[in-house]
């Protein structure tokens, strides 16, 4: 504990230049955080050294997107060096907990697909497998978000004001990047056609790193985020031509790629600098993973023995066609070469079937400004539709043959027509790797069945399923500390890295002292929401009611309408006396919204709208409350889910690909009510069906019912309660003065179509949550349940997950020494 102090003290002085005796929490957090850095650099060191000597094969995962969250803890916890910190830093006037509130929540990712990322860097960390993360370093994260009025209000997240202690910016180590310019072509000496792609713009790319440590492994992996730097030089050129101001606006601009991350989940925006972005990335990227191959290998063709590159959604797929180019144009090698290597290193991971989530890239757009790119993706797709033919007319085919030719051709090629004439990045990312993964069970079957049916034809063996997990290191050890010790002291700390152990738990499940225990944790849990949201919003919460939370990103498909419309109906039977039993509860939202959704921010306003009039109503708020948590983020996460006693994955059956935050709550013992959706199902069989609050129709079921025209009418005519609620929403009631704010809401369901199914679920809605209500009563039953959950929910680790993405897909092994836990 001396050494840390003393380390905190000297960072102050020498790296901050402060005085130490002025005690500011910046700058000791600052210290603290420095100080828990030097330990991990000499780690990482030797992990990387290790990777040469082993000569390991490496994971390359490329994401657009992270979602880290603050660092401090789960570094703290990683390095076992949590209640020396503690201690120390209370000699030196300081609470932990309140240090590391100074940290900025990094928030490089919009929601599930970003979190996952990081989930994954931090199982691969302690699971001992070489891997590094690669993505951007926006200057601007996702949004802070503010309600004003009851309405989202974006604002800057500008981090590069406070700093980031746990970066290493690399500016010594630049990369060049391309863009637009043209394609010259030449004969080589054996009379081959080649290609030289020149001219056109250049930007830098700086790696910026942040590291990333396993379990008590001394094990440390790398986030390496690529930051745009300007390639003009300020000399004194520019004074002689008096075009100075000029080459500083041309290096501001440059630098404009790696400015904000887009801030829509599910919804492609199709902008020309988000595919700049792409580029900017992939190309940095793909030439840092070469450097690395060529200090020990001069044979391309052995690419794909040493390196597996894993695809994040199609965000970074145009790394297909990079490598194409570089293989061919720069090693000259022949195509049926480069694309070999191409497929056999390059695997994908989907992430939605929602067609406004499909990405594709106007050809015009991609023939400036990557006019090599566009030429092989043309070259890709011709021989891709010749093999497509002779599969279709090979005689032991199957039902292939008896289909339209040109029909199939058309659906599965690369490029569509319509609208405009665009590059469909999935089929590029499908064809151009080996392997091609959903998230969750069901996710994968509709995409073999329905999204991707052809390709599943064709190549048969290549989709396959790895259900996502999350890390128990963030998710339970560092998020909530009551339930984890009280778990640790009956079953030891193995679950933390083998979390397949807290089965253990289940006989404790029937002894009424560990269930009192277990209450007590999630009580203690609660009341630290409290304090948070007394001292946040000024709210007072009642921990003796049920806390019934709905927090995730704001999207029609995950249907927070529906929540809506049970508490505005249970808001009815309250205000009309037809609640006696009702169970009290709040109900807490929380999520951002596309800055483009106009009906995502719309709901915003009418929950917001909703929550004042139920909360300001004297007859029942005792009874119901609910709370609006602004600016959802990682760590407003850490917080909540440890306090949430019912866990709301309400999406339209289908829609969800796999949900992680379902994952997380039943993890700190909430009980779910959901629907047969994403992993939430494979939950549900883990854990045992009866033991959740399952409801509403399942995707099978509303195919036929969309197939025999549904009519959301019927259920507005058919039901009271719900005419109701959906009138009161389309009049004034929750918007006094304001008639018609939330009407597109309600025509949306009624006029609308109802795409996301929300009036067909509502009655089977309601009766779960009345089942939900009424269990909450028996706290001795609630509780054994609770415990079963968190118990069951072993498969979904990351850990798992990564384990399988490494022996199915990658064909790594984690290293020696490290398999078995501890490392040396
Ligand atoms: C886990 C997580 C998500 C994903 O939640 P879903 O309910 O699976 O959509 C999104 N945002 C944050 C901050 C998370 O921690």
């Amino acid at each position: 504990m001396e050494g840390l102090k003393k380390d905190v003290i000297r960072h102050v002085v020498s790296s901050l230049g402060s005085d130490y005796a002025s005690k500011s929490a910046y700058n000791y957090y600052n210290a603290l955080a420095l100080a828990v850095r030097d330990r991990l650099i000499d780690n990482w060191i030797k992990t990387q050294r290790s990777y040469y000597d082993e000569k390991a094969k490496r994971v390359y995962y490329l994401s657009l997107e992270y979602l880290p969250g603050k660092s401090l803890m789960n570094n703290l916890h990683c390095l076992g060096i949590y209640e020396t910190a503690r201690k120390a830093m209370s000699d030196l006037g300081f609470s932990l907990e309140d240090l590391a509130e100074q940290e900025w929540d990094a928030g490089l990712g919009n929601g599930g697909l970003g979190r996952l990322a990081s989930c994954f860097l931090d199982s691969m960390a302690t699971l001992g497998i070489p891997g590094y993360g690669y993505g951007i370093r926006y200057d601007y994260g996702i949004f802070h978000q503010v309600i004003e009025d009851g309405k989202q209000v974006e604002q800057a997240d500008n981090w590069m004001r406070v700093g980031n202690p746990w970066a290493y910016e690399r500016g010594q180590h630049l990369f060049p990047v391309r863009f637009f310019g043209e394609v010259k072509n030449w004969t080589d000496e054996y009379g081959r056609l080649r290609h030289t792609w020149t001219a056109g713009d250049t930007v830098l790319a700086m790696p910026c790193d942040m590291l990333v440590p396993g379990w008590d492994n001394h094990h440390v992996i790398n986030m390496r985020l690529w930051s745009a730097r300007s390639d003009v030089e300020f000399d004194l050129d520019f004074f002689n031509t008096g075009n100075y101001l000029g080459a500083v606006e041309e290096k501001i601009f440059d630098e404009k790629i790696s400015k904000v991350l887009y801030p829509s989940d599910q919804i492609e925006e199709g902008r020309e600098l988000r595919l700049k972005q792409q580029y900017f990335f992939v190309t940095a990227t793909i030439q840092d993973i070469l450097r690395r191959f060529r200090k020990k290998h001069q044979d391309m063709t052995e690419l794909p023995q040493s390196v597996a590159i894993q695809l994040n959604d199609t965000h970074p797929a145009i790394a297909i066609a990079e490598l194409m180019r570089i293989l061919l144009d720069e090693d000259l090698l022949d195509w049926e070469v480069a694309w070999d290597i191409c497929v056999s290193t390059f695997a994908y991971t989907n992430h939605t079937i929602l067609p406004e989530a499909l990405e594709t890239w106007p050809v015009s757009l991609l023939e400036r400004m990557l006019p090599r790119h566009m030429q092989i993706i043309y070259e890709i797709n011709a021989r891709f539709l010749r093999e497509v033919e002779r599969v279709a007319r090979s005689e032991d085919c199957g039902q292939l043959c008896h289909r339209d030719l040109d029909h199939l051709k058309q659906r599965v090629s690369l490029i569509q027509e319509r609208p405009i004439k665009s590059v469909r990045m999935a089929h590029l990312a499908i064809i151009g790797s080996h392997s091609v993964n959903g998230v969750a069970a069901l996710h994968t079957e509709l995409l073999k069945a329905r999204v991707f049916d052809d390709f599943q034809r064709l190549y048969p063996q290549k989709i396959n399923n790895k259900t996502n997990g999350v890390t128990p290191r963030r998710w339970l050890w560092s998020a909530n500390q009551p339930l984890s010790r009280l778990i640790a002291s009956h079953i030891g700390t193995g679950f933390v890295r083998n979390l397949d152990e807290l089965t253990q738990l289940e006989p404790l499940a029937a002894d009424p002292a560990f269930r009192e225990a277990w209450r007590a944790a999630k009580l203690e849990n609660k009341q630290r929401l409290q304090a948070y949201i007394k001292r946040k919003l000024m709210r007072e919460l009642h921990t003796e009611h049920l806390f019934d939370v709905h927090i995730k990103r704001i999207h029609e498909y995950k249907r927070q309408v529906l929540n809506l419309l049970h508490v505005v109906t249970a808001y009815n039977r309250l205000r009309h006396g037809q609640a006696a039993d009702f169970t009290p509860r709040t109900v807490f939202f929380g999520g951002k919204a596309a800055p483009s959704y106009f009906m995502a921010k719309r709901i915003i306003h009418a929950i917001n709208a909703v929550a004042a009039t139920v909360n300001a109503d004297s007859r029942v708020n005792d009874k119901l409350q609910v709370v609006y948590l602004p600016n959802y983020c990682v760590s407003q996460a850490e917080r909540v889910i440890p306090a949430t006693e019912l866990s709301e994955q309400i999406s339209t059956a289908g829609m969800e690909a796999s949900g992680t935050g379902n994952m997380k709550f039943a993890l700190n013992g909430a009980l779910t009510i959901g629907t047969w959706d994403g992993a939430t199902i494979e939950m549900a069989q883990a854990i045992g069906p009866e033991l959740l609050f399952i409801f509403g129709m399942r995707e099978d079921e509303l195919v036929s019912l969309r197939q025999h025209g549904y009519n959301p009418m019927l259920y507005y005519h058919g039901d009271e309660e719900l005419r109701e609620a959906l009138d009161m929403l389309r009049s004034d009631a929750f918007s006094p003065g304001q008639h018609g704010l939330f009407a597109p809401l309600v025509d949306n369901l009624l006029h609308g179509g109802d795409r996301f199914f929300v009036l067909a679920d509502y009655r089977q809605y309601l009766g779960a949550q009345q089942d939900v209500g009424r269990l909450y009563l028996d706290q001795e039953e609630w509780t054994r349940r609770s415990i079963l959950n968190a118990a069951r929910m072993g498969f979904f680790s990351s850990d798992r997950a990564i384990s399988q993405y490494a022996r199915e897909i990658w064909d790594v092994a984690p290293m020696a020494g490290l398999q078995n836990g501890k490392g040396a």
